[in-house]
């Protein structure tokens, strides 16, 4: 059985030339799979009935399954989904009320490698990189569930998108190409592997780019992040501004204000040292404790006063919304458990 999803348009057309049939044929299916998210051949309808047949005998639209779904109060949306080898991850869809915008959260890995000790996925380990069609079959999962059009990706859930190189940059071309999802609404959150982040500047097609940062402070960020120890905070800086030169973008810093730890006064004022001569937005994301946590949520009080610290050296600054906590989708949270 051969997995429509591996599929490009050219290599469609090999596949129902294949099949012995007209290579316009791939043109329909091609617009049925990625464009209007149909998850069976049945509906396909302007495509003839025997062909329908022949593919029902010899493909599949998508080999993964829909291991479970939870649905968050705030319409949030989280799958686990199940791959061929029965490996599992997660991937989130998260709406916004007051936008139209429809944000899918992919994994990029099966577990991770990187130790955040914060960090849900981490404490599962690693277990394989996930290939460039499955991260896009979490996208077209969601759209076949739904029924809506996904208009924005974020490479934010498990896994460290940087440590799967070829397949990510593979997939971030799919979306773009397949999904019709334009390149700046395409944005890879990594940890901060400091010579990927160059080596993304190369690509074809660049995306958006997100770092956790979460702490300004080298001594502190090596206790919650072990790539510390790797890419220092200077040499991070160093890529990033490689980053901003080479592709004319901002990067928008992700930090996890932990209560008492990376949410002081004195975090607030290294960040703003590092972040002096860097082309950047920050995201503070109040921290969400996850089982046995040691950390602790941040007071609103301690939120509100690090944010006003950074504004008022100029630096434009969000507060993440919590989407999903309720079902563990929120940042840091995805630990695929079934
Ligand atoms: S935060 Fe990201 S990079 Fe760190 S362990 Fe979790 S999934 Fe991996």
């Amino acid at each position: 059985m051969e997995t429509l999803a591996k599929l490009n348009l050219s290599q469609l057309e090999e596949f129902v030339e294949a099949l012995g049939e007209k290579k316009f044929r791939a043109k329909q299916l091609y617009s049925w799979i990625y464009t209007k998210s149909a998850d069976n051949f049945d509906k396909m309808t302007d495509i003839k009935k025997d062909f329908r047949e022949k593919l029902k005998q010899s493909a599949v639209v998508l080999d993964t399954k829909i291991k479970k779904k939870q649905v968050s109060k705030d319409g949030t949306i989280k799958y686990l989904i199940e791959f061929q080898d029965g490996k599992c991850a997660e991937c989130v869809l998260m709406r916004f009320d007051n936008r139209a915008n429809l944000s899918a959260c992919v994994s990029s890995q099966v577990g991770c490698l990187m130790g955040c000790d914060f960090c849900a996925t981490a404490k599962s380990g690693f277990q394989r990189n996930l290939e460039a069609y499955e991260i896009l079959s979490q996208i077209l999962t969601i759209q076949q569930d739904t029924g809506l059009k996904v208009t924005n990706v974020v490479f934010m859930g498990q896994g460290e998108p940087l440590n799967n190189f070829d397949n990510v940059s593979e997939a971030i071309k799919r979306i773009n190409e397949d999904l019709q999802i334009g390149i700046r609404r395409i944005t890879l959150s990594t940890c901060g592997i400091a010579q990927k982040i160059k080596e993304l500047c190369s690509c074809e097609l660049v995306p958006t780019l997100a770092i956790s940062l979460h702490c300004a402070d080298s001594e502190i960020r090596k206790q919650i992040m072990p790539v510390e120890k790797k890419y220092n905070l200077s040499e991070l800086k160093e890529a990033l501004k490689y980053y901003c030169d080479k592709t004319g973008k901002r990067v928008t810093l992700e930090y996890i204000l932990i209560g008492g730890l990376t949410d002081t006064k004195e975090m607030a004022q290294k960040l703003c040292e590092y972040i002096s001569d860097l082309k950047c937005n920050i995201n503070l994301i109040p921290y969400n404790p996850i089982d046995c946590s040691k950390y602790k949520k941040p007071t609103k009080k301690d939120t509100m006063l690090f944010k006003y610290l950074l504004e008022s050296q100029g630096k434009k600054v969000t507060i993440r919304l919590e989407r999903g906590a309720d079902i563990d989708a929120a940042c840091g949270q995805l630990a695929g458990k079934a």
